[in-house]
């Protein structure tokens, strides 16, 4: 059976998970959201009193953790040892607690191996940091997903406010910045732009201009 594999990579809030969402929609694919499977292993080290940094400690953990993804009323759901912790991965100490386990290199293999096991027979789109580089090389499309980062701590502001939640856009703005640089500068599966992968900046571009860009290459390659 042939599939049909998109890989978008980027660094945090350049839309890569609400533009692969809908892209996914439109073309009838699986999204996969890697990001929410390092944010569910950065949960439970928080969880268990483990620093997130301790390599050995992480390490350890990893041998007996599951992480799956599933689906629920069309919703990508992360399952952390059997339970649905969706409703706790989206905090900021959770994002830098995924950001840290993320660089330890048992805790990528547990969860490569997972993302390529969901995709091996299905039409997938899947965002995360090295999708295109290592999770999946062959894909018949890839993007790279940036903004600057003013933009991405401008957006996310407005997302927390219109959530109710307070928000400083200049810690924002220093959060991103030093999450840009743990997650491109880490030994094992740095985020890079692999030489194949096609550059979007949004920065001036709304998401609905993101998409269907991106949907005209998508379907420019399906074509051929
Ligand atoms: O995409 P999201 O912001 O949810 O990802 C959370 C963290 O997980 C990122 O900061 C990054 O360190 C890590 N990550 C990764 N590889 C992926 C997806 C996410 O290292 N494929």
């Amino acid at each position: 059976m042939s599939v049909f594999h998109i890989a978008i990579d980027g660094p945090s809030g350049a839309g890569k998970s609400s533009t692969a969402k809908k892209l996914a929609k439109e073309l009838g694919f699986t999204y996969m959201d890697t990001g929410a499977m390092y944010r569910a292993v950065g949960l439970k080290a928080l969880r268990l009193g483990i620093d997130p940094m301790d390599e050995e400690a992480v390490s350890a953990m990893i041998g007996t953790t599951s992480v799956d993804l599933a689906l629920e009323a069309g919703e990508q759901q992360v399952l952390l040892d059997g339970e649905n912790v969706n409703p706790f991965i989206r905090t900021q100490e959770v994002s830098a607690a995924a950001s840290a386990v993320s660089k330890w290199a048992a805790v990528r293999t547990m969860l490569v191996e997972a993302q390529r096991s969901i995709c091996a027979t299905s039409d997938v789109i899947m965002d995360g940091r090295d999708i295109g580089s290592v999770v999946l090389p062959d894909a018949q499309v890839k993007f790279f997903l940036t903004a600057s980062p003013e933009v991405r701590a401008h957006r996310r502001t407005l997302e927390l406010q219109a959530r109710g939640e307070e928000a400083d856009e200049e810690k924002i703005l220093r959060e991103i910045i030093a999450r840009d640089e743990q997650d491109s500068s880490r030994a094992v599966s740095p985020l890079i732009r692999v030489p194949d992968a096609v550059l979007v900046d949004n920065s001036d571009m709304n998401e609905e201009e993101t998409c269907q860009w991106m949907l005209n290459i998508v379907r420019e390659r399906m074509a051929k």
